[in-house]
């Protein structure tokens, strides 16, 4: 791609035209040159920049202070560093704390940072609503209203490390893992976030290991397939159940890309991965008497046989709209017995930050959304499931 056309990609306004200013929270390095490169000014100026918005935290430009002062003075009448807004932040008795977030045009994102042990895993949301409309998924049943920019969803990593005040405060890393499971399907808003991913593993910015970046999908196939080129995040891989039939009840998008196109997807991506060693997390929402009876189990022991991956089982959290009920304990534990028995890795989710009712999208629904539907994302705060990861 021409430097104009990733300069146009990323929102930068050509000269002299009037426009939205360029918000470089969610630049990527390449961008960042481009947009200098443009302004007429040397590429390493991208480094300088990206340091002091990832690194130090600084959002103004007259405190970046090895630019020279006219590019100090120049930069404002272009370019801003605009995090997004945060509108309420609640910490959990366990460690956990969640944010609520106001992007551009109203709408409402949760955040919800983990602590566990020496790792702390951020939730972070890609859309606000979802078009995919899982049975079971109290943010698909609010419907699609918008991608989230690079820089809103990049900006969630910013402002959970601005909380603790933890930016080169020596404090240690407050985000060690990130997973891409907060409201909304990663992969319909492709560029974007690779973009943020991009920054998540980019050392100018926040330097995290690929195997500590997860996505998690429906299964959007033609996309996965794409990122299998651009990426080596981990993949997690939203199942939830053993055969077409059901799945197609459970997922839509089943009916477009069926189990046996997803799994050969998950495998390819994996194949293009230079470490062989890793695997896909494949999740599965345990819903009472629906998928979570002991043949279900059976027939995803086979299902799964050729695929290189490790299962962590979710019992379903319960919301207002919702037909569905969470399994008992002991369905769960045969449910897992005979995955275990049949030689997968198997951890289930439990659940963090209850008393915050701390789930990505849970304010969300008690403020857009006076019925909580959102309560499902009560499963959003669970540990096992993010050291697994
Ligand atoms: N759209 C992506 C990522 C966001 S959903 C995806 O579907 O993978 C993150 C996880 O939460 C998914 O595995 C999803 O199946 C699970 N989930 C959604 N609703 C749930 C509920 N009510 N109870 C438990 N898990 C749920
Ligand atoms: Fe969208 Fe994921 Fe919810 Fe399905 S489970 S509706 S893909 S957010």
């Amino acid at each position: 791609m021409s430097e104009a056309a990733t300069v146009q990609q990323a929102g930068i306004r050509q000269a002299g035209t009037p426009a939205v200013k360029a918000n470089l929270l969610g630049l990527t390095r390449p961008q960042m040159e481009a947009f200098f490169l443009q302004l007429g000014e040397k590429k390493f100026r991208a480094q300088q920049v990206m340091k002091w918005i990832h690194h130090a935290g600084v959002t103004r430009f007259e405190d970046m202070t090895n630019l020279s002062r006219a590019l100090r003075e120049r930069l404002p009448e272009v370019a801003e560093i605009r995090p997004p807004e945060v509108v309420s932040q609640q910490d959990s008795g366990d460690g956990t704390r969640k944010w609520a977030v106001r992007v551009e045009g109203g709408g409402l994102v949760e955040t919800v940072l983990i602590p566990a042990g020496d790792r702390a895993t951020l939730c972070v949301s890609s859309q606000v609503g979802c078009s995919l409309d899982c049975s079971f998924c109290s943010t698909g049943k609010q419907g699609f209203q918008r991608d989230l920019t690079a820089a809103e969803i990049i900006g969630q990593v910013w402002l959970a490390i601005d909380s603790y005040d933890a930016f080169q405060s020596g404090k240690g890393r407050i985000v060690t893992n990130v997973v891409m499971m907060g409201m909304g399907e990663p992969l319909l808003n492709f560029d974007n976030v690779v973009s943020a991913m991009d920054l998540m593993l980019d050392d100018l910015a926040y330097g995290l290991s690929k195997r500590r970046v997860t996505l998690s999908t429906s299964g959007v196939v033609p996309a996965l397939d794409r990122l299998a080129g651009v990426s080596e995040v981990s993949l997690a891989v939203s199942l939830h159940a053993p055969n077409d039939a059901l799945r197609d009840q459970l997922v839509p998008i089943n009916r477009k890309y069926p189990i046996a196109e997803l799994l050969r997807s998950c495998r390819d991506y994996m194949a293009a991965q230079s470490d062989r060693n890793r695997v896909v997390t494949v999740e599965y929402t345990l819903i009472a008497g629906v998928n979570d009876q002991p043949e279900h189990a059976r027939e995803l022991a086979v299902l799964l046989r050729d695929l290189p991956c490790k299962i962590n089982l979710i019992p379903f959290n319960t919301f207002p709209q919702s037909e569905y009920e969470r399994p008992s304990g002991r369905a769960v534990s045969r449910f897992w017995q005979v995955l275990v028995d049949a030689g997968y890795i198997v951890t289930v989710r439990t659940t963090r930050g209850d008393d915050i009712d701390a789930a990505c999208g849970q304010l969300v629904g008690q403020v857009v959304d006076r019925t909580r539907r959102s309560e499902r994302y009560r499963a959003g705060g669970d540990t096992q499931a993010i050291e697994v990861m």
